[in-house]
């Protein structure tokens, strides 16, 4: 008999975007003239064409595939040396971080580096999640067993929840008890919120002074505006010994299709073993990598490095002002409406308070009805979220802008 991951099963069986797919499909079915004004502002995607540097360095990539002389394999796990030296050079020195190319691991996305960094650590770490978040940091801590009972309010019993929420600008306060795994997104997937510098010393000194790591996922760096805004946690001192930080070019770059990200793991990064012995990370992330992962394609590591090329970084600039235009239209929309409205100066998604009294699926059923726009309730991502909806700013400038105009029209 074969048994199956009983974790797994703990799950809940509504996970946010299926049931929002479930909804609009019994919605285009029943109100097929509707379906075709339909505008999805839902899930988290780029729509705009690829970076033509990006383009033209993969296209030069498999050329150089298809000659026996130039032809390569199996590349080296982490990623070749020509990204990592790139990302530390453009990425980090700017910043005055000192992260060297070896502490950098290339890979496929960073939603598979979330989930997957669980691999090297043990199942006794109270672990701290920010709600709302990001849905996978909560699912891979279920599957690996890391959570006891569902509670009926939806959450996962044996995490201990941080709430975000506007009292605290959504960075979280420190938690009362003691945590050994912390999640850190920012600037912030759902809420488009930013974490100030003296907000993530604040995380690092707690962080230092219990042991404690920190995930800090910097998906949407990139979208930073303002001055001021911390763009990673080793901007930080003393990060180096307690964070993690997990960057993509799925947003950077409009890679969400291509698939290429990178985690940072620093070699002073120490944890401990059952006996309190301390022992760096590094090599376990390392040996983790080669055993079960086999590199990003060569023609994707060409494309990503070329986003830092003096043309690349102009044209991912057009991309990034072009989605933070769309979430201004948006923002813009509605605080005309008379909502409460948070988020889309750093980052492209809107946080949006429901009107009094209403739940967040209920007004994304009012949104889907009434102006066929599909936004993610801001149940969805947490209970914390429950009142809230996120609009997402990844959309054409024609979409954008016909869904203000819906949103103006609408009865609130
Ligand atoms: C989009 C996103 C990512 C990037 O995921 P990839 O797998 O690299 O595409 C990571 N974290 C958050 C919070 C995101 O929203």
């Amino acid at each position: 008999m074969a048994f199956l991951n009983e974790n797994y099963l703990k799950l809940k069986a509504g996970y946010l975007f299926p049931e929002i797919a479930r909804r609009v499909a019994n919605f285009t079915y029943e109100n097929k003239e509707a379906a075709a004004r339909l505008i999805r502002c839902g899930i988290g995607d780029v729509t705009e064409a690829l970076p033509a540097a990006a383009r033209d360095a993969m296209k030069a990539a498999v050329d150089e595939l298809g000659d026996r002389g130039t032809f390569r394999g199996y590349g080296p796990e982490q990623g070749y040396g020509f990204l990592r030296e790139a990302i530390v050079a453009n990425a980090y020195e700017p910043l005055g971080c000192k992260i060297t190319a070896d502490e950098i691991f290339i890979s496929d996305g960073s939603k598979c580096d979330t989930g997957s960094i669980l691999d090297i650590f043990g199942h006794r770490n109270r672990i701290a999640i920010t709600d709302p978040v990001y849905p996978v940091y909560v699912d891979t801590n279920v599957m690996c067993g890391n959570t006891g009972d569902v509670q009926e309010d939806g959450s996962h019993g044996g995490l201990v929840y941080l709430p975000c929420r506007p009292s605290n600008n959504f960075v979280p306060r420190l938690p009362a008890e003691k945590v050994d795994l912390i999640y850190l997104c920012y600037p912030n997937n759902p809420t488009g919120a930013t974490a100030s510098f003296s907000e993530l010393v604040t995380w690092v000194d707690f962080a230092r002074a219990n042991q404690a790591i920190i995930l800090f996922d910097a998906a949407y760096e990139a979208y930073i505006t303002e001055p001021g805004v911390p763009h990673s946690i080793y901007e930080i001192e003393g990060a180096k010994d307690c964070a993690i930080e997990f960057r993509s070019f799925s947003k950077h770059g409009g890679f969400t299709g291509v698939r290429c990200a990178y985690t940072v793991v620093p070699k002073d990064l120490l944890a401990s073993t059952e006996d309190g012995k301390r022992h760096p990370l590094h090599p376990l992330w390392a040996r983790r990598q080669s055993t079960k992962f086999n590199g990003v394609s060569y023609p994707v590591q060409r494309g990503a490095e070329a986003l830092f090329s003096e043309q690349g970084k102009k044209e991912v600039q057009e991309l990034i002002t072009h989605y933070l235009g769309n979430a201004t239209i948006l923002r813009e929309a509605c605080i005309k409406a008379g909502l409460d409205v948070y988020g889309g100066i750093n980052a492209p998604y809107i946080w949006v308070a429901c009107p009094e009294g209403v739940k967040s699926w209920e007004l994304f059923d009012r949104m889907l009805n009434e102006a066929n726009v599909v936004i993610t309730p801001g149940a969805g991502f947490g209970t914390a979220g429950e009142g809230y909806f996120r609009i997402s700013a990844f959309n054409s400038r024609a979409n954008a802008e016909e869904v203000a105009r819906r949103i103006a029209a609408m009865k609130w």
